[in-house]
């Protein structure tokens, strides 16, 4: 009884409980576990790159034909798009219906460090010039799109040669997942470790302060993850999103640790291929797109802040106004990496298309790293529900 309790999710789970509570009764302790946190992502990050090369390319490789490749493509872009688009509706919707109070003690003097983020830089972040370097700097979309254009090349060679490179990946593939296995079951102490420090660096007094803010984010993504996101699970794929939820949770309680999707994106293929039985075609493909191009919490999020910020600086945001955030806020969250507080940097240009004094980010930065695991639970999240929903059309 007690052996089928202590399973790697639930381990993990009461990690994040006992790790709050260490952060709080045990502040001067576990800051030194920063170590130990570290390691536990750098773990994970060290598979992230040749997984993310070799399953896209499986993914491509094992298609059929190029109809096969357009389909998968363009089922996964339709989802991606119109979940993000009903991520930043809700937020904007829960925004007007929360109306926020000015808060008295807030800094907006605060210094950080922002490079604008423009929509030139967005297309720029999709095409390489040395892959090599990409690949070095972990360069997400570059890669994803080199390995696309490899794979595609590779399905017109000859039956022999294709064959090689096509089982030399499938072995990389499998070898990181055994890998990544092994790490998932470090992640009890793992997890441990990363929130019980932030939660001792940052404190959760800052929460209280900002609370109108966290919980207009919290209730959105709270309801697109388990209301939205469930429908069209339900209504598109034909499968249970509660009972599917209890199959993936390694992987959004991993997200939610360590607040980036990429990390998580090892953990989340190993979930999606061996215990939902997902096919490698679908979850190589849709995954680790989806890891950096859709972000169903970050959207919703920056869509919050910005209107938060706003609100703050006195300015009611009119209907267009709105409708700009709504495509912006979109258009951020597809542009922003999965890293930690890629969110923050990409807000830049919400902030910019409605003319909102940039500073205005310094006023929700106590907050966001808290934030930021909740989205990144919900970005990872829709990967997941996309992949199982769109490999009903794969099988
Ligand atoms: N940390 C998020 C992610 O990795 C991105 C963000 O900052 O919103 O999905």
């Amino acid at each position: 009884m007690l052996k089928r309790f202590l399973t790697v999710e639930n381990l993990t789970f009461l990690a994040i409980i006992f790790g709050v509570l260490a952060g709080i009764y045990l502040k001067d302790l576990v800051i030194h576990l920063k170590i130990v946190g570290d390691a536990f992502l750098s773990l994970l990050k060290m598979i992230t790159i040749p997984l993310i090369f070799a399953s896209i390319f499986i993914s491509i490789a094992s298609l059929t034909s190029i109809q096969d490749l357009k389909n998968l493509g363009l089922k996964a872009l339709l989802y991606y798009f119109s979940t993000t688009f009903l991520a930043v509706l809700t937020g904007i919707l829960i925004v007007n219906l929360i109306h926020f109070h000015p808060v008295s003690d807030i800094n907006i003097t605060h210094n950080i460090e922002h490079k604008p983020f423009t929509v030139e830089a967005l297309i720029k972040s999709f095409i390489p010039s040395n892959i090599f370097q990409s690949l070095s700097e972990g360069k997400v979309l570059h890669i994803i799109i080199f390995s696309m254009l490899f794979a595609l090349a590779v399905l017109t060679l000859q039956k022999s040669k294709k064959e090689i490179i096509t089982n030399f990946f499938d072995g990389i593939n499998d070898a990181m997942l055994t890998i990544a296995k092994w790490i998932i079951n470090l992640s009890p102490i793992g997890v441990f470790a990363l929130i019980s420090y932030i939660v001792a660096e940052k404190g959760l007094g800052a929460i209280l302060s900002l609370w109108q803010y966290v919980l207009a984010v919290v209730l959105g993504l709270f309801i697109h993850a388990f209301i939205n996101l469930p429908i069209i699970g339900f209504i598109f794929g034909k499968f249970n999103p509660y009972k599917y939820f209890l199959k993936v949770k390694e992987a959004l309680l991993i997200a939610f640790s360590t607040s980036s999707s990429s990390a998580t994106l090892p953990v989340s293929l190993e979930v999606a291929e061996k215990k939902a039985n997902i096919d490698k075609k679908v979850a190589g493909f849709v995954l680790p797109l989806g890891a950096t191009v859709n972000m169903d919490g970050t959207a919703l999020y920056e869509a919050v802040a910005v209107m938060f910020v706003a609100s703050m600086y006195g300015m009611d945001l009119s209907l267009t106004e709105q409708i700009i955030v709504f495509f912006t806020a979109s258009l951020a969250a597809i542009g922003a990496a999965g890293i930690p507080s890629a969110g923050l940097v990409t807000m830049t240009l919400v902030f910019s298309a409605v003319g909102i004094p940039l500073e205005g980010i310094a006023l929700i930065l106590v907050v966001d790293r808290f934030l930021d695991m909740l989205r990144t639970a919900t970005n990872v999240w829709g990967d997941l529900i996309g992949t199982k929903i769109i490999s009903r059309y794969f099988n």
